[in-house]
């Protein structure tokens, strides 16, 4: 029987967690499937720890991690994903935001064969435009970047097959960015609108420095998509347009001298010539030498450049009638 873990990020939600840890598992046992609920505390100071343990004596489906500090979303995201021991992960936010009744569709969405379905929040709940506006731009420029076309990368509610989780790995403020990586490990992604509630209790932990933020991780995804493999294909390319440029003009300027007995030594053209060579020649060696870091990168961890759906085997022989 399939099993479901259900990952709750927990940073100062003390009035939250009454109600959001009967409304989750509420829906969770309507679905007659095996589950567990794991909340994350990312180094709360409000009490939500004490109310979280307290709530984890009393209840056998849930698991509460407590984080020495506070990492951020993602490193709570990733906490939980390492404890969960379910076939199909669910994510969603502790502050009642998000609804745990999408739990249901989402996992119908995922049994039609995707590996991530992403929650949509259609009619987004949040205040003023200092909010919607960074996060619209945010969506846009993740989607250019990326590849991945999706309305909405923030919204926490999504579901996750497992072995997709085993090959993601998180850094930064990364969480944004998983369908990102999803795509990049050869996942297959559906995104489906869910509700969106405004914020009962408590303040969100966010302002306008996260967009910020966002935008470095950007570069770094958008890094890692083109020169992960293959770093050599893009400085190698262009140091060798830069270097065939250089030799180019070289030449030019060279019959000029010699076959036409020109002065050539006061000209920008010989400094951009020289230019050109020398950069070439770096980028070439930046690209060799990026291309061995990667070799590195890839063997150290183990990971292997390609990810297996599954493997069929034929029939044992003896079974063969
Ligand atoms: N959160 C967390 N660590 C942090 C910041 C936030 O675990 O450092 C959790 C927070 O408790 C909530 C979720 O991440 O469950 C989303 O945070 P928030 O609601 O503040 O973000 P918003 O909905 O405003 O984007
Ligand atoms: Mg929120």
């Amino acid at each position: 029987m399939q099993r479901l873990s259900v990952v709750i990020p927990i940073y100062n939600e003390v009035d939250n967690i009454p109600h959001l840890v009967p409304a989750v598992t509420e829906v969770l046992q309507k679905t007659g499937l095996d589950y567990e609920v794991i909340c994350v505390d990312d180094g709360s100071r409000d009490g939500s720890t004490e109310r979280l343990r307290h709530l984890a004596r009393e209840r056998h489906d849930l698991k509460v991690v407590v984080l020495r500090r506070n990492y951020g979303q993602t490193a709570a995201l990733a906490a939980g994903f390492d404890q969960a021991t379910g076939d199909v992960v669910i994510t969603l936010d502790g502050d009642l935001q998000n609804d745990p009744h999408d739990i249901p569709r989402l996992l119908a969405k995922l049994a039609e064969g995707y590996d991530l379905v992403c929650g949509w929040r259609q009619h987004r709940q949040d205040d003023g435009l200092t909010r919607l506006l960074p996060s619209r731009v945010a969506n846009w420029l993740i989607g250019q970047v990326t590849g991945v076309k999706l309305h909405d990368y923030g919204c926490t509610l999504k579901a996750y097959r497992r072995e997709l989780l085993r090959d993601m790995h998180l850094y930064g403020e990364l969480h944004r960015f998983l369908p990102a990586l999803a795509d990049m490990e050869g996942a297959r992604i559906a995104e489906i609108p869910v509700q969106h509630h405004p914020r009962r209790f408590g303040r969100s932990k966010y302002g306008l420095g996260r967009t910020l933020r966002v935008l470095m991780d950007l570069l770094t995804i958008a890094f890692m998509k083109t020169f992960l493999t293959r770093p050599m294909h893009v400085f190698g390319l262009v140091g060798l347009v830069f270097l065939l440029l250089g030799l180019g003009l070289g030449t030019y300027l060279a019959v000029l001298k010699w076959v036409w007995g020109q002065s050539i030594g006061q000209r920008p053209l010989l400094f951009l010539a020289g230019l050109a060579v020398t950069s070439g020649l770096q980028l070439f060696c930046f690209g060799l030498l990026a291309e061995l870091l990667m070799r590195t990168y890839h063997e150290s961890q183990g990971r292997p450049i390609y990810r297996i759906r599954e493997v069929v085997a034929g029939r044992p022989h003896a079974l063969v009638d």
